[in-house]
């Protein structure tokens, strides 16, 4: 029997965990009247099919920012939000030789689906149908996420926050491995100055869901981003290494669970 591309679980709380092996996560949310998923992965599994089992009509897409590992399966759903900064790069091919070279320098844990060729991989481009800012709360009936721009990783970064329940979903904004500030559209400024803002509502946080590396953080996490951040503007922690970051040199600062990558 082949086997399946997706590993999904359920959490608490009526929320679906879509893990792309070895990659990326998505979250399904379900509520009273219509279900939200957080992102949808590289594109290279029917995600939308993986939905489909869980929730009985289709939700809606919101993308915490427009790298091409958390849209790759927007082409399949019909209401896509983003953050309005970031809402143009959707409808943007991404480059093929860009495309082969992040397959090949990546790591799956299980084989691709039937069906998928590496060498033909493409995003297909989407267009946003919703454009989020700041403070927008978006209602699922009797329950409701409010959009939280926390830039620094990209321009449009967002994490999303259910306050009833004390559940911050963070994106590539916070998780445990290696963070990026260097890359294109990365701002080490910003990306301090939402990570002190999370720091302030880690006392109301139960759970922190982030799209890479370990799904599931207590909010420890948001006040240890916020001193690393605080630590490094001060000059009293300096990047321990450089390291060459798709043929660009980059600094790395470690901080127990993760580390930054900043410009060098
Ligand atoms: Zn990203």
């Amino acid at each position: 029997m082949e086997a399946k591309w997706f590993a999904s679980y359920p959490l608490r709380d009526e929320i679906y965990l879509i893990d792309e092996p070895g990659q990326v996560a998505s979250f399904l949310i379900i509520g009273q009247e219509r279900a939200l998923l957080i992102d949808t992965g590289l594109g290279i599994g029917d995600i939308y099919e993986e939905v489909k089992g869980f929730c009985s009509s289709e939700p809606l897409v919101i993308n915490t920012h427009a790298h091409l590992d958390h849209i790759g399966g927007n082409h399949q759903f019909k209401e896509i939000a983003i953050h309005e900064a970031e809402a143009q790069c959707l409808e943007q091919e991404v480059p093929k030789d860009f495309l082969q070279s992040f397959i090949k320098g990546s790591c799956f844990s299980r084989p691709f689906p039937a069906g998928f060729n590496p060498h033909n991989y493409r995003i297909i481009p989407s267009r946003a149908s919703l454009f989020l800012k700041h403070g927008d709360r978006i209602d699922l009936g009797g329950r409701g996420l409010q959009v939280l721009h926390t830039p620094g990783h990209s321009p449009g970064g967002i994490c999303l926050w259910e306050e009833e329940k004390g559940i911050l979903f963070t994106g590539d904004t916070v998780y445990q491995g290696v963070l990026f500030a260097n890359i294109d559209g990365a701002d080490m400024e910003a990306y301090s100055e939402s990570a002190r803002s999370l720091a302030t509502l880690a006392p109301k946080v139960k759970k922190v869901y982030p799209s890479h590396c370990q799904f599931i953080l207590n909010n420890n996490i948001l006040l240890e981003l916020d001193q690393a951040f605080q630590q490094l503007k001060a000059g009293r922690i300096r990047p321990n290494r450089t390291i060459d970051f798709f043929g660009k040199p980059a600094l790395e600062a470690w901080f127990g669970s993760f580390s930054i990558l900043l410009p060098a």
